[in-house]
């Protein structure tokens, strides 16, 4: 069958994803190429070409989710300061066409292309431990009344539908408007989202819980979301995203 699901190269261990991937996919995307415009193929809004340049995230740092080409599970980094994310799954490296399709969905509400991620990270995330609830990173209500629109919520919706677990989008909020990450260094970064967040109801939390976001760069809005989310008493905190910058 040559069409554009199976000329995505596979990024890990089974061979039956891009059957599993045509098959959420078919029919419900039908079209252009989100990138390119160009066509279309096996039922993906993506080309050929931009299908087979989809960047997969290789084997990485399961604390942190950078790329470990030696292969151990944990980075030294994370060894010696370990971070308060037990686990960091990324479906891709921040790279072409991930970088075009999440700005789209980010900042412009496409939702093809945010069906198309989602999809992605729900493929990339089948063996992963499953939590008792997914927790979307939430943006702060003046925020999200200038976007109208939190795409983070959208991916926990789709990951929860697909992994058919219970989605908790009123769990953590934020207290308080951060200045945009991406005008920031590391370290203010840090200093921006420190107690950013806070759990609403912290007499009855799961737990377990996986934190849903777009990107991770340098880690602190999650890491400063897990901290929230432990000190109200949830014994163990993940994060799934689309795309991890390095
Ligand atoms: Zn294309
Ligand atoms: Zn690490």
């Amino acid at each position: 069958m040559p069409d554009a699901v199976n000329q995505i190269p596979a990024p890990a261990v089974d061979g039956t994803w891009r059957r599993w991937l045509q098959t959420l996919l078919r029919g419900a995307l039908p079209g252009r190429c989100l990138v390119c415009r160009e066509p279309g193929a096996g039922g993906l809004d993506l080309c050929p070409a931009c299908t087979a340049a989809l960047p997969w995230m290789p084997h990485a740092c399961r604390r942190c989710a950078q790329p470990l080409p030696t292969g151990d599970p944990v980075c030294g980094a994370c060894l010696r300061r370990p971070p308060p994310l037990d686990t960091v799954i990324a479906a891709f490296d921040y790279g072409f066409p991930v970088d075009r399709l999440l700005p789209r969905f980010k900042f412009h509400r496409d939702l093809a292309a945010g069906a198309l991620l989602g999809a992605c990270l729900a493929r990339a995330t089948v063996a992963a431990a499953r939590p008792v609830a997914l927790v979307p990173v939430p943006l702060h209500l003046a925020r999200l009344r200038a976007r109208g629109y939190d795409q983070a919520l959208e991916l926990a919706r789709l990951l929860a539908r697909h992994h058919a677990l219970p989605l908790r989008g009123d769990l953590l909020h934020r207290v308080r408007p951060t200045a945009p990450q991406s005008r920031l260094d590391a370290k203010a970064r840090r200093r921006n989202v420190r107690h950013a967040f806070a759990v609403r109801c912290p007499s009855e939390v799961p737990a377990h819980v996986v934190l849903i976001d777009d990107v991770m760069t340098t880690g602190a809005t999650l890491h400063a979301a897990a901290q929230a989310l432990r000190r109200a008493g949830v014994g163990r905190v993940d994060a799934w995203v689309c795309a991890r910058v390095r």
